[in-house]
């Protein structure tokens, strides 16, 4: 059987069993959402937010792109960041890497992939300023590792930086941002990184009128 074709099956079997188990189920979830999380991952296909972390239908809003990064420019991220926090009002952001990630491969390598060089360049600029700490590594892996880490941590730091998470800290003190890194190789996520709300922004991108 084709492989999308397994995925209705799955789908038909996986809705009836959840009626089984709670006749309402769909019924409750269709008239609203309320998730506390909004979750910027990579879109891996070995990182699906809602299995790795146990979590069902309705309980976290997700954005996945290559290597989980918080780009100002990209309109889709600052999208969701903004209907996110402001009209789901989330109490927390994660920003989930991984280990063994495609895109921090790529941005430690020298050769091109087409297109994507461009989205790639961002995760260079990461390498980039922490150049010197993750060339201290002896091995490649230490090396991609570190970057993994160092990239969620930048990542986090970008939302601080984002008017949309500055206003929200005035205004209501929340959400709190979480940098974390999901092992692949043994499923465990490991957190790096804490931005409580209203931790000091760099002076640079501190917006002092909103
Ligand atoms: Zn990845």
């Amino acid at each position: 059987m084709e492989a999308y074709k397994k995925l209705l099956n799955n789908n038909k079997e996986w809705a009836s069993a959840q009626i089984k188990e709670d006749p309402e189920y769909f019924a409750r979830l269709a008239k609203l959402q309320s998730p506390e999380i909004l979750w910027i991952g990579c879109s891996d296909s070995r990182v699906p937010a809602d299995r790795i972390t146990g979590t069902h239908p309705g309980e976290i809003f997700v954005h996945r792109n290559i290597s989980n990064m918080v780009v100002p420019t990209d309109l889709n991220l600052l999208s969701v960041l903004q209907f996110a926090v402001e009209i789901l009002k989330v109490r927390h952001v994660i920003v989930c890497g991984h280990q063994n990630c495609g895109g921090i491969a790529a941005a430690m390598s020298n050769k091109s992939f087409g297109l994507m060089d461009q989205w790639v360049w961002n995760i260079k600029n990461v390498y980039r300023i922490h150049r010197d700490e993750i060339d201290a590594c002896t091995s490649e892996e230490e090396k991609r590792s570190l970057l993994t880490k160092l990239n969620v941590k930048e990542q986090v730091m970008n939302l601080a930086k984002t008017s949309i998470i500055q206003k929200a800290w005035k205004q209501r003190q929340l959400p709190h941002l979480h940098g974390w890194v999901y092992d692949v190789r043994d499923g465990i996520i490991n957190p790096v990184f804490e931005m409580t709300a209203g931790t000091e922004v760099d002076p640079i991108f501190e917006i002092s009128n909103i």
